[in-house]
This record gives C-alpha cells, sequence and structure tokens, in this order.
C-alpha cells in the first residue's frame, strides 16, 4: 500500500534518477512532500488565440497552428532550433535553445499542433521560446481546465525536462494515487462551525480546480489547516516548555541594579523602557528560561534595559554576555559601560575576533573561572572554547545579523540553559518569530526617549551633489557631524571599494583640511586604524565618517545629524532604515540623504518612496516583507526555516488572529485535548512534532 510517506522515486513517471533530481532541486522527498507543493498561479487553458492578435509580449498565449519549416541556425553553444508556425492568420516563430536534436526529431511538419508559452516581440518578430507544445486532436481542445497550474520550478528541472506539463502530469498521477489515502485532520466539529472543505477534496482543487469557487474554497481550508496547525504547536510547546525547560532563578532584583538605578541612571527610564524591564524581571525570577524577543525601533533606548538585564543576573551571582554584530559595536557598549561597572565592581571585558591572542586566552580564563561578570563581545563568544562558569543570561543585540546556528550554540553553554534575551530594531510579525524563533515572548518598545525629533528623509541623485554639500557645510558649522555610507556588502568586492575610496577623495576636497576632518573606516583596516578613525569622529574630532555597512547597526553617536546613503538603491529596506537611525539619536534635528543614480527600477522607486515617507520601523519592515517575501527578510535563506506553504504573513493575518484565539479556546477548554472530538488533534500534532522540524529548537 502506498501512504503518503512513500519516495516519490515509485511515482509513475519518475523512477531513480528524476527522483533525484526533485529532491534536490525542490526538496521533496514524499508523495504527501508532493501533495502539499501548491501551484503559485493558475492560467486559463480553454482561450486559444489566433496568431494575428499577437502583438506585443504577453505570458499564456495559446494557437493552434501548424509547423510548416525547421531549421538550426547558428552552431556550438549558439545553436537553436527555429520553427516557422502559422495558423490561417499569420505566422510566428517558435525556438528552442536545449535539447535541439530531441526535439528536432520528435517535431512533424504540417501537423497541428497546440502551443502555449510567453510570446516575445523582436524586431518586429514574434516569437515563443521553448514553448510547450502538443498534438493537436479536437478531444484535447475539450478536455482544457480554465484553471491550469503553475508550479515554481528551478533552471535545472527544465533543462532536464521536468517542464511545468510534466510536472503536471505527475501531480496528476499522484492524485490517481493517493487522493483516497488523505485523511482529515481538522475535527468534524470544525469543519461544520466554519464551513471548510474536506482535505482530500481541497487537495484534489488546489492542484486541479475546476472553478474558482471550490479553487477559492480550497485555499482557505488549506490556509485554515495550516495556520491552525502552527498555532496548536506553538502553544503546545510553549506549555511543555514551561513545565520542562527549567532555568536558573534570580530571585532578588540585586544589589548591583538598584545601586545602578538609584545612583548613576542619567535619564528617566521611558515608561516602555520601564514596563519591558518588569517584563524580564518577571522572567527571570520565574524559574523557567527566558526565551525573549526584544522589539523596539531604531533609538529607542534597548541597549539600557540590555544592561539593567545583565545587572540582574550579576547581583544574583551569574555571569552575563552581551553579544553584538560586529566589534564596533562590542566596543561602543563596553566604552559606555565599564566605568559604571568598575564603580559597582563589576568586572567587564570584550572579547572579538581581533584580540590579541594572549589576551582571549586570559579571558577565557577569567570565564571559566568566573572572575569576569559581564562579557561583552561578537559572535566569537559562541566558539566552543569559550567557557563559562555560570552563564545567567546572555543577550543578543541585533539579532537579525546572527544565524540560526550561532545563536542555538549559546543553549549549550551550561547544564541549564541561559535566560535569552533577543534584541531586534527589525520588528518582525509575531507568527513569523516564532516560526523562526521558536516559542519566544515579545516586548516591545513602542515610545522614543523624549525630545527626539524627527528625521527629514530625501531622495536625490547624484546631480545634485552641489546643494548637499552646501547642506552639509552649513549642518557642521553648526557642530554637527555627518555620516557618508558607501554599499560594500562583501569586503572583498573590488568595485565597490573602489566606490568608496573615490567618495573618500571627492569628500576630502569638498572638505578641505584643516577647516574639516574626515575620518574612514571599513572592514579591510587594522582594528588599531579602525578604532582610532572611530574614536576620532566619536570625540567629534573629525566631522565626515565615510563608511562602509560596518556602522549599521547599533552605533550610537547623537551629536552626529546628517546620514548620507549612496547608491541607496542597493539597499534593501530594513537596511536603509538602519542606516538612518544612527541619526535622530539626540536633540537634533536630523537629516537623511538616499542618493541614487538616475535609473530607478520600479522597486527602487518604491523603497525610495516608503523611506521618505515614514520613520515608523513597523511600517518600513511591513514594506520589506511585502517586497522581499519572509526567507529574505530574515537574512535567513536556509528554507524549512520557515514552515508555510500557502500562509501570506501580511495578507492573512487577520485570519492567522482568529485562528490564534480559537486555538486558545480550544486548549482552555481541554487542556490535555483529552475529549475524543480533539482526538484527530493530537494523532497529528504528535506526527508534526516527530518531525523535529530544526528551527523549532532554536531559541
Ligand atoms: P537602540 O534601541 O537603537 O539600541 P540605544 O539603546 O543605543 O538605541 O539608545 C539610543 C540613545 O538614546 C542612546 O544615546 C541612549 O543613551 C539614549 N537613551 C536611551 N534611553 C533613554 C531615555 N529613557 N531617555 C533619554 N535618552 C535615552
Ligand atoms: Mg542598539
Amino acid at each position: 500500500m502506498d501512504s503518503l510517506d512513500t519516495s516519490i522515486e515509485f511515482l509513475k513517471g519518475v523512477g531513480p534518477n528524476r527522483a533525484k533530481l526533485i529532491r534536490n532541486e525542490l526538496r521533496i522527498h514524499t508523495f504527501g512532500d508532493l501533495l502539499y507543493r501548491f501551484p503559485f498561479r493558475y492560467v486559463n487553458k480553454t482561450k486559444y488565440h489566433k496568431i494575428s492578435e499577437l502583438s506585443g509580449h504577453k505570458d499564456d498565449v495559446q494557437v493552434i497552428g501548424k509547423i510548416s519549416k525547421l531549421q538550426e541556425v547558428g552552431n556550438g553553444r549558439k545553436k537553436r532550433l527555429i520553427a516557422e508556425f502559422s495558423d490561417n492568420t499569420g505566422s510566428i516563430q517558435l525556438i528552442w535553445f536545449k535539447s535541439i536534436n530531441w526535439i528536432k526529431d520528435s517535431l512533424e511538419i504540417n501537423k497541428y499542433y497546440i502551443v502555449f508559452g510567453k510570446a516575445n516581440l523582436f524586431n518586429g518578430l514574434i516569437s515563443i521560446a521553448h514553448p510547450e507544445l502538443e498534438k493537436y486532436t479536437h478531444e484535447k481542445t475539450k478536455k482544457r481546465t480554465k484553471f491550469y497550474g503553475i508550479y515554481s520550478s528551478t533552471e535545472v528541472l527544465i533543462k532536464k525536462g521536468v517542464t511545468n506539463k510534466v510536472y503536471s502530469k505527475l501531480i496528476d498521477e499522484l492524485l490517481i494515487k493517493c487522493a483516497d489515502k488523505v485523511e482529515e485532520n481538522l475535527p468534524a466539529y470544525i469543519l461544520k462551525k466554519y464551513n471548510l472543505l474536506g482535505k482530500r477534496d481541497s487537495l484534489i482543487a488546489i492542484h486541479k480546480p475546476n472553478s474558482k469557487t471550490i479553487l477559492n474554497k480550497a485555499i482557505l481550508r488549506l490556509k485554515f489547516e495550516e495556520i491552525f496547525y502552527l498555532q496548536l504547536r506553538f502553544i503546545f510547546k510553549k506549555n511543555i516548555r514551561k513545565e520542562k525547560i527549567k532555568g536558573y532563578s534570580f530571585p532578588i532584583i540585586g544589589k548591583k541594579f538598584d545601586s545602578f538605578f538609584n545612583n548613576f541612571l542619567d535619564f528617566d527610564l521611558t515608561n516602555a523602557q520601564k514596563k519591558v524591564i518588569k517584563e524580564i524581571r518577571n522572567d527571570l525570577g520565574s524559574g523557567t528560561q527566558m526565551n525573549r524577543l526584544l522589539q523596539g525601533d531604531v533609538g529607542s533606548g534597548k541597549t539600557i534595559v540590555a544592561f539593567m538585564s545583565t545587572l540582574i543576573a550579576i547581583g544574583n551571582g551569574y555571569q552575563a554576555c552581551i553579544m553584538t554584530p560586529t566589534e564596533i559595536l562590542s566596543y561602543q557598549h563596553y566604552n559606555k559601560f565599564v566605568e559604571v561597572c568598575n564603580l559597582l565592581n563589576i568586572n567587564v571585558s570584550v572579547l572579538t575576533g581581533s584580540s590579541k591572542l594572549s589576551y582571549k586566552k586570559r579571558v577565557k580564563n577569567e570565564l571559566k573561572s568566573g572572575k569576569i561578570n559581564l562579557i561583552i563581545g561578537t559572535h566569537s563568544l559562541i566558539y566552543d572554547e569559550v567557557i563559562f562558569k555560570n552563564l545567567g543570561l546572555a543577550v543578543i543585540d541585533e539579532q537579525h545579523k546572527f544565524g540560526v546556528a550561532q545563536r542555538s550554540k549559546l543553549w549549550h553553554k551550561n547544564k541549564l540553559p541561559p535566560h535569552i534575551l533577543i534584541m531586534t530594531a527589525t520588528p518582525i510579525p509575531r507568527t513569523l518569530a516564532m516560526s523562526v524563533y521558536g516559542d519566544l515572548d515579545v516586548s516591545i518598545i513602542d515610545e522614543l526617549p523624549p525630545g527626539r525629533k524627527n528625521i527629514q528623509t530625501f531622495h536625490s541623485t547624484n546631480r545634485e551633489r552641489l546643494k548637499l554639500i552646501d547642506f552639509l557645510k552649513k549642518q557642521i558649522d553648526s557642530g554637527r557631524q555627518a555620516y557618508v555610507v558607501y554599499p560594500l556588502i562583501k569586503e572583498s568586492e573590488k568595485l565597490d571599494f573602489k566606490d568608496l575610496m573615490d567618495g573618500y577623495e571627492t569628500f576630502s576636497r569638498d572638505f578641505p583640511m584643516p577647516e574639516y576632518n574626515i575620518s574612514i573606516v571599513h572592514g579591510r583596516m587594522k582594528k588599531e586604524e579602525r578604532d582610532y578613525e572611530m574614536q576620532r569622529f566619536i570625540e567629534n574630532k573629525s566631522q565626515i565618517l565615510v563608511s562602509t555597512t560596518v556602522i549599521e547597526v547599533g552605533v550610537d553617536i547623537p551629536n552626529a545629524s546628517v546620514m548620507v546613503i549612496e547608491s541607496a538603491e542597493r539597499f534593501g529596506l530594513s537596511q536603509l532604515h538602519q542606516l538612518r537611525g544612527r541619526v535622530g539619536r539626540g536633540k537634533y534635528e536630523s537629516f537623511c540623504f538616499l542618493i541614487t543614480g538616475d535609473k530607478k527600477s520600479k522597486e527602487t522607486v518604491i523603497r525610495m518612496k516608503a523611506m521618505v515617507e515614514t520613520n515608523n520601523g513597523f511600517k518600513i519592515a511591513e514594506k520589506d516583507l511585502e517586497l522581499r517575501g519572509p526567507g529574505n527578510f530574515m537574512g535567513t535563506q536556509q528554507s524549512g526555516e520557515i514552515p508555510l506553504k500557502i500562509t501570506n504573513l501580511i495578507q492573512d493575518s487577520g485570519m492567522i488572529q482568529k485562528i490564534k484565539l480559537l486555538v486558545e479556546k480550544i486548549i482552555e477548554k481541554d487542556p490535555k485535548l483529552a475529549n475524543k472530538n480533539n482526538a484527530v488533534l493530537v494523532k497529528n500534532l504528535k506526527r508534526i512534532i516527530n518531525k523535529k522540524e530544526i528551527w523549532e529548537y532554536i531559541s
């Protein structure tokens, strides 16, 4: 008997080679996987075009006609096969670049074919490249569907002959073979209450719909199922974790915290900061491991919350660490807190990749012996040879710069996992956060410290440079400082590096010494040089800092009031917002200039417009998510991290909310899911949890 767990190898039309190909390209292993990979759009195949109607570029063209001539042109890699294809209104070309011999042998002159594909107009000639093609029969035209599913594919798959047509046939086979083995996984009372289509019918309908109505019902049902189980799993796991994953309990707030709060804190905390500290304090005292995400827009004051949280851990006799994505940020935090730590009798150190070996060794020893109370550093902290005496709290600043695997390492630094506080300026919709981080709690800082001025953002092109220089001069003459950032995503990019150096020279000419001083910072510099340059800027000895994205996150110099972003089209929205967040951190009115070339793609225009229109990180993140999709948005490319197949976290957020409430109600009424009406839930939940998807186990 074939079950949904049967390997796709055993599906008619697949076999071992294709199975391997599909596994590699699409990560599809079983019948069940295949069944749950849905078309991303549908085309109407009952519609036919006359060739005379085809005038320009057009997707999804379908024509009946015959091939009058077949001819190979060019040679070597430029070789292609061209067919003259005509109906009684005109003719077009069909073109193949690959599998030429095979196709040539299979085509017959003067026979009628149905041709389907994308029409292109080039030099007044209309052509279809690599069309779907089948022999015409009257029968066939009758059997065609209005909703022909198009599945996403890869170049390799198509090259190896697994075209959409082939794939679609596999799905036909699959449905014949296993549709009847699909078991309903939602309880009958829910199906009834929400008038949902059954699972089997939904799966058939989503692949091979025969009307818009049934397709919509299928989509609704499959989304419902997906969200329902996601929520059920989160709530269940959370309950399990609360029972099982013990954490250190910090019963007191401690003298360190009190002393800092009463004697050294030089501003009033905002209400939002107070609220969040309270939430963290409760978690730390509960005896359960804290797993909390702290969201707050750039400049909202997350650092002080992090620091005060470490004071609680230290006051209870434990060690704490703060992990940052860049060395600059590690040192910034360290410099900010080293003095007050001394006053509080806290031993603080910093550890980064470029620390000297002998120093590293000493720090590691002192972490192991417990001499160091607070360690600030980059991902060097998570290497296996860094051993703590008793790490009680780990703060991860600007999480989006850390990979999943890196974060998970922190878990294993003790017998009991440390409490974890993840901080981010990129707000993540809760469901997305949970699917990436597991079941964490979320705290939000939703207000900025008082007295902040709005940042005014402008989009300009290279041609308006003179005006910009004038503006910068005025700002600098009134005592402010400016950043100029160049895209250098990989430090090895030669061309980018040249842009940066050229830019530095240009600015040096426009802002000559001794009146002005310019600092430059990039990843290729030695740490000492970089520190020196950075320090000059921090002390306002230089007025302009030309840099790469090494200053993207966290850097905090309240006197800086202008951010100039060069080649802004090359940055993602969240990144632009982060960069802009380097200014407007003090009491001065601040400005951001996004410089792009004259030629702008549609997406660039959308991004620049979003930046100009809003300073609100939540709105920016939403737009970014919309433009890039969850995978890229999180900076986590690994597929499988975000397990949603059909739900759209933004568009379906209303539905997500409703289903969440529903699931909560079910669990409240029947906490152990012991009621026999819910038996089906227990069964499926077990199956899902046993699958051990990696993303669920990460802090
Ligand atoms: P982010 O949330 O981006 O990490 P920071 O923690 O770096 O922001 O804080 C930005 C600036 O605001 C810092 O200079 C910090 O000292 C200051 N700050 C933080 N909280 C307050 C507050 N409650 N009142 C005034 N200034 C504050
Ligand atoms: Mg920060």
